[in-house]
């Protein structure tokens, strides 16, 4: 592996390339010298605990610690818990709220290890602003005044000159909420996050298109009741969606046959009854033809499909001729598997789930592949049956009085024009757009980051330093010193979830709830809530009237006061349940239905996708495979991290430090790889991993796919316990395919060979 001294001298020369004529220069905030108990559900048994010990313990510790209600930032599921401090404010524990549906009590491994977010001594501790100290630049420390002055100066020269649409936020998570209302009130909404076109954007639009609504988040599945679960490249169980692992835990006990279709032997494909280890990037063949077996073999749900459906003859006409002997060819998947995995599904029909998956930007048709499973959904009837999908509701939380926002000239919306079906805005077209080009008809000159590492998020690294080295201005707000914060202007540290108000939580679920995030300590260093930091800056910049409270404490309580219960009850009890008003879980027999979309039914044939030149129904596309000697570059979540995000987080980082290469023992034998032998990875692009990574011989992975989680590889040396730990996937994804559809960035037609020699050794000089 690469020692730090020689990575020094890597990474500067890798940075010299992507900076010789840039006028930003990384710092490294380094150089400043700034500073459970979980349980899964017993089919995964990944973390076995015993409830009476759980209920025990529980009990004990309310008695002896203050307890705080929050819900969990660790990932978006938003997970509602008590936060239990001592007598000398100390987090001692989070543990989950059983009353909420999103944990039932138990929270995941990563959640149990927020409490590392708080400790973790790498934070950002205090403002810092960018200087030049004899020719070179560096942060310096500054005060929260100094600092949000500095950043109201740039809002105000940005307007002048530019226009306020000029000004760019990206973001993830809670935080995202308080800027964004920021800027809406500045008068930009020139705001997106990669959580959409980078991650789940392409199902909402599949879905949107055909079932009239989105998937949204907790995705609508009925998992407990289900007799058949579907997962296509959907790796529950390592992908911690708490609630639903459990569920899919107990559908399992209940003898619920699972199928997984993924070329990786994933901890949910060794509870299936049936693995489909397809050929990457052939899942809409996959798709098409389990769709002709329903239809062909009449075991489609006729009753459901007349009632609900349009466009049901197009459809069969589609797929006359995609038979699975035409699948196996493309798919690799035996024709006998393909029907008799077609006949589970119907048997189980309506009580079947094809899962619509998550992270869905694949190879760029992803849209249409999400709208194929939309439509086997459709076929099954589904949705709004017990076992399938439930109609969700959400309690609409009341808007704290303000002025309206300003109209933007432009916005996210003109960015992606291209686009007809974007709902939200794209992220690699704010790259686009701020990369000067003189077709660019809006152009962005300013970003505000907040709580999304993009250097290890987005695709092709070296167009977003592009981006970044062009901006005027560049505040990044965050918890810790990722690697999107050495390329700020300003960067403020952001306090952890655990010591701030946020805003209240309403989830779809089964019935509507909401949660509430107070406090369970005072901010650690010098670090401010998100709402704090908007709010200065609004004031800064003459919009104290949308930011019309002391503390963000008075907003939650008159929301509260307005949907019937108090800050004071909520903090007792954390998560409050309501009764649906939009009508029951699921249909009656017969019931009259009429779905959100153009003609009111469920859509096989898309006029709205006709009208605008796209296929009506999805047709299978091939999509390059790997040239000799070199493989597809999979990658995934471990069930201790989220994202880059966590991996420093001393309580996760001891679970799991570094990730590994999965091989396939074939390709180990060509290769003459050992069992945790080190390796680079080497990128069609000749993008060579910065670090090393040690190989894990497994048949649990295709010979043409190599398998790696997700998030590792820092190279922020500020990150002492992440900070050259294993390979970033993010930095070998420099192809992407987009989606014509919603703009999404499809990342995995990236290939990669396996480098067995250092490829840096003679960077050593
Ligand atoms: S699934 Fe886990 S990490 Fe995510 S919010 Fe719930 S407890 Fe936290």
């Amino acid at each position: 592996m690469i020692s730090k001294d020689n990575y020094k001298y890597i990474y500067i020369r890798k940075l010299m390339k992507y900076m010789v004529t840039s006028r930003r220069k990384f710092i490294k905030i380094s150089a400043l010298g700034l500073g459970g108990l979980a349980t899964t559900s017993a089919a995964f048994g990944l973390f076995k605990t015993n409830p009476l010990l759980d209920a025990a313990i529980k009990e004990n510790v309310s008695k002896k610690l203050y307890r705080s209600a929050t819900y969990c930032e660790v990932c978006f599921w938003k997970c509602a818990a008590w936060a239990y401090t001592d007598e000398n404010n100390n987090i001692k524990k989070i543990i989950g709220n059983d009353d909420d549906p999103h944990c039932n009590g138990r929270l995941c491994p990563r959640g149990t290890g927020g409490v590392g977010m708080y400790s973790d001594e790498d934070r950002l501790k205090t403002p810092l602003i960018r200087t030049t100290v004899n020719g070179e630049q560096t942060y310096r420390e500054a005060s929260w005044d100094e600092a949000l002055d500095l950043i109201a100066s740039k809002f105000k020269d940005i307007k002048e000159e530019y226009g306020p649409e000029s000004f760019a936020l990206l973001k993830h998570g809670s935080p995202g909420s308080h800027l964004e209302h920021l800027f809406k009130a500045y008068g930009s909404d020139t705001i997106a996050e990669p959580a959409y076109a980078q991650c789940r954007g392409p199902r909402e639009t599949g879905f949107g298109l055909t079932f009239g609504s989105w998937v949204g988040s907790p995705e609508p599945t009925d998992i407990r009741d289900t007799k058949c679960l579907v997962l296509i490249g959907s790796h529950l169980g390592e992908n911690m969606h708490n609630s639903q692992v459990q569920e899919m835990s107990d559908a399992i006990d209940n003898g619920a046959t699972i199928i997984t279709v993924d070329p990786r032997f994933s901890t949910a494909a060794s509870k299936s009854k049936h693995w489909l280890p397809i050929k990457p990037a052939t899942d809409i063949a996959l798709l098409l033809s389990w769709m002709h077996v329903l239809i062909e073999e009449d075991l489609y749900n006729k009753k459901y499909v007349e009632k609900y459906t349009k466009g049901f003859n197009e459809l069969k006409a589609h797929v006359k001729t995609f038979t699975p002997e035409w699948a196996y060819g493309i798919t690799t998947i035996k024709p006998e598997e393909i029907r008799k995995t077609a006949r589970i599904m119907a048997a189980a029909a309506p009580s079947v789930i094809v899962h619509p998956g998550r992270h869905v930007t694949w190879y760029g048709d992803d849209s249409q592949r999400s709208r194929a499973i939309a439509m086997l959904n459709g076929l099954l009837g589904s949705w709004g049956n017990r076992g399938g999908f439930y109609f969700k509701e959400k309690i609409s939380i009341p808007k704290y009085p303000h002025p309206d926002y300003p109209k933007p000239k432009w916005g996210w919306h003109d960015l992606g024009e291209q686009y007809p079906f974007a709902e939200m805005g794209i992220t690699s077209e704010i790259i686009k757009a701020t990369i000067p080009n003189e077709d660019n008809k809006h152009p962005i000159k300013a970003w505000m980051v907040a709580g999304t590492n993009l250097i290890n998020t987005l695709p092709q690294r070296e167009k977003t330093i592009e981006a970044i080295n062009a901006v005027d201005f560049l505040v990044v707000i965050d918890t810790m010193p990722m690697e999107i914060t050495g390329y700020a202007d300003v960067v403020l540290p952001e306090c952890t979830y655990l010591e701030r108000y946020d805003g209240i939580r309403s989830a779809t679920n089964r019935t509507p709830s909401i949660a509430v995030r107070v406090p369970a300590v005072k901010p650690k260093y010098d670090s401010k809530p998100a709402w704090w930091i908007s709010q200065q800056i609004g004031k800064r910049i003459g919009l104290g009237d949308y930011f019309n409270y002391n503390d963000f404490e008075e907003v939650i309580e008159w929301q509260l006061n307005k949907l019937g219960t108090s800050l004071d009850e909520m903090k007792k009890i954390g998560v409050k349940h309501f009764d649906r008003k939009s009508g029951p879980l699921f249909l009656k027999e017969g019931q009259d239905y009429e779905f959100y979309t153009p003609s009111g039914k469920i859509e096989f044939y898309s006029q709205q996708l006709a009208n605008k030149g796209f296929a009506p129904i999805p047709v299978y596309t091939a999509h390059p495979q790997p040239p000799q000697g070199f493989y597809r570059l999979n990658y995934g979540r471990s069930p201790m991290h989220t994202f880059s995000r966590t991996i420093n987080n001393p309580n996760l980082s001891d679970l799991k430090s570094e990730n590994m290469l999965w091989v396939n023992p074939k390709v180990a034998r060509i290769l003459g790889l050992k069992k945790h032998q080190e390796v680079w990875l080497k990128n069609q692009d000749d993008i060579v991993s910065t670090f090393s990574i040690k190989v894990r011989i497994t048949e649990r992975i295709r010979w043409d796919s190599v398998y790696l989680y997700h998030g590792f590889g820092h190279n922020n040396k500020k990150l002492s316990r992440a900070f050259g730990k294993g390979i970033s996937d993010t930095e070998l994804i420099s192809k992407t395919v987009v989606d014509p559809l919603m703009g999404g960035t499809g990342l995995r037609g990236n290939f990669v060979s396996i480098l067995t020699e250092n490829p840096h050794k003679n960077s050593e000089l």
